[in-house]
């Protein structure tokens, strides 16, 4: 198909009318307030309701697997196993938690495993503010409790909740109760 496009005239091309055109633009928004900050010496507050990186309370997780029940693309691995211990001077069978990884990489941040988790406050959580999680390897997404929890080498910033007494924790494993 033939396209007739219009010829330019004279006068167009000796005044430049295109380009003080484009310069009118230009020279209204030199004066309106700018909405881009200078990244990384500047950094924006996300909103309260951003999900951002997760947050994992050892303290609080009574290993019911919940979340990752209703995470819908199973990235969320956990393994438990039973024990019959002493609480309260009675002999009791409580959930002894292994492991907690999530694969962040493929996270897309829907927040239905928070939103599953029954502990009040909750035991994972994604309202950090923390959307810092570039890496040049791909493997350095997969995080594991101690990760989630203590967020070694990752920043922090404000908006993240206080931080609570980090548990000691005995044989690597988490028992309902506070029990280990
Ligand atoms: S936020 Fe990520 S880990 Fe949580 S349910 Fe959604 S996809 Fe799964
Ligand atoms: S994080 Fe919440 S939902 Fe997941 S296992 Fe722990 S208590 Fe259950």
């Amino acid at each position: 198909m033939h396209v007739e496009y219009p010829k330019p005239r004279w006068s167009d091309k000796f005044l430049l009318l295109d380009m003080l055109e484009g310069l009118k633009t230009t020279f209204r928004e030199l004066f309106k307030p700018k909405v881009t900050i200078r990244y990384p010496e500047e950094r924006l507050e996300p909103a309260n309701r951003f999900r951002g990186m997760f947050k994992f309370s050892f303290d609080r997780c009574i290993a019911c697997k919940l979340c990752a029940l209703a995470c819908p693309i199973d990235i969320i691995y956990i393994d438990v196993h039973d024990e019959q211990r002493e609480v309260d001077g009675k002999m009791k069978k409580l959930k002894v938690l292994d492991r907690y990884d999530i694969d962040v990489k493929r996270c897309m941040f829907c927040a239905l495993c928070e939103e599953a988790c029954p502990t009040k406050p909750k035991s994972i959580w994604l309202t950090t503010k923390t959307y810092e999680l570039a890496t040049y390897d791909r493997n350095d997404l997969y995080f594991n409790m101690q990760q989630l929890e203590y967020w070694e080498g990752r920043p922090e910033y404000a908006g993240l909740p206080a931080e609570e007494p980090k548990p000691v924790i005995a044989h690597d494993a988490k028992t309902i109760g506070g029990a280990s």
